[in-house]
């Protein structure tokens, strides 16, 4: 298959080069000109402007910061959508909101083109291995028609359709939402769990087999309990994506009481300036205000 992809970015890039590895023509496109000369040595072709990424191509893929980003990408005159060949599929692995997918499959659609929601989970580790899960928003057609070019991508046993357009962007915000939650509650619990005297490690080993297990906790491993705040996922992008969760909350009419808690303590994070640095760093704002470390290094120093 022939497919162009935009956003070489910490998913972006693995998913490009698994697209390489599985033997599809790959044209790729990032702002960053160096994104795209190491998947160019990798085997794609390189794009000068993202719409140069859609001729010819079968499916078109980006992979994005946001909604403004991914609108400004696909919508408008110059947009991807309007360069997509007739019978291509444009298929954004990003997570926005539902509305700004609506938005963009409804063009799509008055212009007589496809284009489906699919935004992944699994980190940047899901993305490297090419297991990402996938929660995909499409008709059913569209689904079966970009399955096999999705299993580059994702694990084929975790895409899943999950309804027409939005519905994987809802998903996500779901899955999400709950992920930066539980990084407060997370930071929360092992404050006071370290500061009552037990060892962070200690902490983390039991929880991890015990009833207050997460994939959210199983990250802390390597971030807050190794004090390594790279990323991985950005705390700006789990910010936005709780921003996202609630104001289709709101739209709703649905009090998040919880959750509405959490975004603030992310947003608190985001004014310390670590926007770029591991979700999980949202804990050291409770280790501050309880004067304690979640370290869980052998060897502290
Ligand atoms: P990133 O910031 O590393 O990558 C975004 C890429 O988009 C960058 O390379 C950037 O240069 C490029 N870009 C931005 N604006 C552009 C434009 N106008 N034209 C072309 N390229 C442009 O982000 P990421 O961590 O790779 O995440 C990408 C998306 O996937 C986000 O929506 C994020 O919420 C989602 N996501 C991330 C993770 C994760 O663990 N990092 C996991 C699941 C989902």
């Amino acid at each position: 298959m022939k497919v162009g992809f935009v956003g070489l970015g910490r998913m972006g890039s693995h998913m490009a080069r698994n697209l390489v590895e599985a033997g599809h023509e790959v044209t790729v496109y990032d702002v960053r000109t160096e994104a795209v000369e190491v998947l160019v040595e990798l085997g794609a072709s390189g794009a000068t402007v993202a719409a140069g990424v859609a001729a010819g191509a079968d499916f078109v893929f980006t992979s994005l910061p946001g909604p403004a980003e991914v609108a400004e990408l696909w919508q408008g005159k110059g947009g991807l959508l309007a360069h997509l060949e007739p019978g291509a599929i444009g298929i954004d692995l990003s997570t926005v909101d539902a509305d700004t997918s609506r938005s963009v499959e409804a063009e799509a659609r008055s212009q007589g083109r496809r284009y489906m929601d699919s935004p992944v989970s699994g980190g940047v580790g899901g993305a490297e291995a090419g297991t990402l899960s996938l929660m995909v928003g499409g008709s059913e057609d569209d689904f079966e028609e970009a399955f096999p070019v999705l299993s580059a991508i994702g694990d084929p046993d975790k895409i899943y359709r999950c309804g027409d357009i939005g519905a994987g962007s809802v998903t996500k915000l779901v899955n999400n939402l709950i992920g930066m939650t539980t990084n407060v509650v997370i930071a929360e619990a092992f404050s006071m769990g370290v500061k009552a005297g037990v060892d962070a490690k200690t902490l983390f080993d039991v929880v991890m087999t015990s009833s207050g297990s997460s994939a959210t906790l199983a990250q802390w491993g390597d971030s807050v309990l190794k004090r390594d705040f790279t990323p991985g996922f950005m705390l700006s992008l789990g910010h936005k994506d709780a921003r996202l969760a609630l104001e289709q909350a709101t739209q709703l009419d649905i009090p998040m009481p919880v959750t509405s808690v959490g975004r603030e303590r992310l947003a608190a994070a985001l004014e310390e300036g670590w926007g770029e640095e591991a979700a999980a760093v949202v804990a050291r704002l409770q280790e501050h205000d309880a004067d304690v470390v979640i370290d869980g290094r052998a060897e502290k120093s």
